[in-house]
């Protein structure tokens, strides 16, 4: 999981990951890849090295993890069942 991870913004954190990757400027105007709002001054977040442009808010990067892969696998089952 966390080689997803390309960089970070914001204040640091107490988080394992953000010591091996290098700390990048907010990506202010930019929108969210989970949430969708703009990324604002004081907001932390990550960026994703699959989606470099496409920064991602500290507190939706669970959500965007945990949702994404119960959808594939929803998708991936109708696939089967259906032919
Ligand atoms: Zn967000």
């Amino acid at each position: 999981m966390p080689r997803m991870i390309a960089s970070w913004f914001g204040s640091p954190w107490e988080w394992p990951a953000l010591r091996e990757r290098p700390r990048s400027t907010t990506p202010l105007g930019t929108s969210c890849i989970h949430c969708e709002q703009q990324i604002i001054l004081g907001d932390q977040g990550l960026v994703l090295s699959d989606a470099p442009d496409s920064p991602l808010h500290r507190r939706c990067f669970y959500a965007f993890l945990f949702s994404k892969p119960r959808r594939d696998a929803r998708e991936r089952g109708a696939a089967t069942t259906t032919r």
